[in-house]
């Protein structure tokens, strides 16, 4: 007998060494160049990651030619899937038209309207270039509408990398790099405690917003009461406090209005990026008129020198971003997508569960709209089963309770084709019942070696 090992006493580990040899070199290569080898913090991968050739709808294809169901479609900026055909078209005669004009254009005021039309808080609009350069614009057209400097944010709510958005609470460390001041001006509460935040709100006079992802922190990871969102709105009214909803990954997705369109929750400013540029870079923040008369010039030099929000950016609404932005969302406005994405998330999840399930095992495949997050037990009480939404309970997603496994879990996904964000992801209208099928398959068999390895606990 030969001394190779037999594919079916492999770990998850080995599996993925094995299937992905070819990056190693590549990533040897990334780490002379790249902390970690990596373009982002999401993107850090051990032993290395795999390296993506090639794209299309809902699949992709790495270097070595394997097969990946996608399910983090672009961080979730490709509602209607990679290389939309009806993009890529407006994209290629764009380019050929010019990609920056450095001035005015047609199609920012399209692609604006769209904004308008479809966003039931937009009265006005400001493009960005990112969800991040949204988020800190909301907040200085907050703190400078109120004239009040403090910020409410809900633990574990991601909002992008800027400082103020980067700090987690008191009792966590000061985020590295982000000075003691502006730590100070954030106020970091839990979510799904409407005391708290009305004490918070009542007794401390300088809170100028609060910001909060409406499904829930990280993309749903945590899950939110589904009461929380519309108290946070009524407080925020009753103590003359400004309400940001951060919709850059809910906006156009959950519904072509977002989620304030769906859960009739209207905030007075609200982000937005990824699905709201097609698929390129770009974000917005939209609003109130009356709050953003503070980006507006007037025939005041006083007002234009003390007051006025100074706002530049080179690739705000350039014409590329707009052209896949007008494009992608005159489809979105049609309904349907939205509809589509939600069916079919609902649909995976069920199939999902009931894998978990096939492995008598205590966790759950959760998530709202077309967002979903892979628990595979109980942390609390493994033999128990586990309710996400139980809010007597604090809940804690893998990522936070077991990192091994979570990495585990998603090298184990990857090696039977299926690529998740962090623990689940997002779909998209390209996707289709064969994927959900193959990440059902996927699951089960890395399910299987997870349990035979011992890296579930409660398990077997
Ligand atoms: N807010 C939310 C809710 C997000 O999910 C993200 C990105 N994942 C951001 C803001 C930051 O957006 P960007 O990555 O475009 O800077």
């Amino acid at each position: 007998m030969g001394t190779t090992m037999s594919p079916s006493r492999m770990t998850v580990d080995e599996l993925y060494e094995q299937k992905f040899a070819y990056a190693a070199e590549r990533y040897a290569e990334a780490l002379r160049i790249f902390p970690n080898g990596a373009t982002h913090d999401g993107r850090a991968q051990s032993p290395f990651p795999i390296y993506i050739a090639r794209a299309e709808g809902s699949r992709k294809w790495d270097l070595a030619g394997n097969e990946f169901v996608d399910f983090l479609v672009g961080h979730g900026a490709l509602l209607l899937g990679h290389s939309h055909p009806e993009i890529v078209r407006a994209v290629t005669a764009q380019m050929e038209r010019g990609t920056h004009y450095g001035a005015a254009h047609e199609l920012e005021i399209a692609w604006g309207r769209l904004v308008q039309q479809l966003i039931p808080s937009a009265e006005r609009v400001r493009f960005t270039s990112s969800g991040t350069e949204a988020t800190l614009l909301a907040l200085r057209l907050a703190r400078a509408y109120t004239g009040k400097s403090k910020i409410v944010k809900f633990a574990h709510h991601f909002h992008g990398w800027h400082d103020y958005v980067e700090v987690e609470g008191a009792e966590e460390p000061l985020p590295s790099g982000v000075p003691e001041g502006t730590a100070h001006t954030m106020v970091v509460l839990p979510p799904n405690e409407p005391d708290i935040l009305e004490a918070t709100l009542r007794d401390d006079p300088d809170i100028a917003a609060v910001i909060i992802e409406p499904t829930g922190g990280s993309f749903s990871t945590y899950p939110l009461a589904p009461d929380f969102l519309p108290t946070v709105r009524h407080l925020t009214r009753r103590y003359s406090v400004l309400l940001i909803m951060d919709e850059v990954i809910t906006g156009f997705r959950c519904a072509p209005g977002g989620v304030q369109a769906a859960t009739g929750v209207i905030p007075d400013l609200t982000t937005l990026a990824k699905v709201l540029a097609g698929g390129l870079p770009g974000g917005a923040v939209v609003g109130r008129a009356e709050i953003f008369e503070y980006l507006a010039f007037k025939d005041d030099p006083a007002w234009n020198r003390e007051k006025k929000i100074r706002h530049h950016g080179t690739f705000n609404a350039n014409p590329l971003s707009a052209a896949a932005g007008t494009t992608a969302l005159r489809i979105i406005a049609e309904g349907w997508p939205s509809r589509l994405v939600n069916d079919l998330a609902q649909r995976l999840r069920s199939e999902l569960n009931a894998v978990i399930d096939s492995h008598h095992l205590s966790g759950c495949v959760y998530g709202t709209y077309s967002m979903f997050h892979v628990m595979p037990y109980n942390p609390d009480s493994p033999h128990e089963k586990l309710n996400p939404y139980d809010s007597s309970r604090p809940f804690r997603p893998l990522h936070e309770v077991n990192p091994v496994l979570h990495r585990k879990l998603r090298r184990g996904m990857q090696v039977h084709g299926i690529d998740l964000m962090r623990t689940g992801g997002m779909l998209s209208v390209a996707h289709t019942e064969e994927d959900i099928r193959r990440a059902a398959d996927a699951l089960d068999r890395t399910l299987g070696l997870l349990v035979r390895e011992g890296a579930i606990p409660g398990a077997g």
